[in-house]
């Protein structure tokens, strides 16, 4: 068995959980897995930034659109 990444082979092979395999890719050597899990802990922190910024740009517009509902008569 050879590693679904770099086609290592001789080494041990970690299952990626499913919800991150493709069809092409399901097993991965430790060299691919630290890379793979250090991509991962990356956009994980930035959609995790993402998501707080999109969250409260909604709630200012929704506060904006309260206050202008709150002028008319
Ligand atoms: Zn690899």
């Amino acid at each position: 068995m050879a590693c679904d990444i770099c086609g290592k082979r001789g080494t041990v092979l970690a299952d990626l959980g499913q919800i991150y395999q493709t069809d092409d890719i399901k097993s991965i050597c430790p060299e691919c897995e630290t890379a793979v899990n250090g991509k991962l802990s990356a956009l994980q922190k930035w959609t995790s930034t993402l998501i707080r910024r999109l969250l409260k740009l909604f709630m200012r517009e929704r506060a904006t659109q309260a206050a202008k509902q709150g002028e008319q008569p």
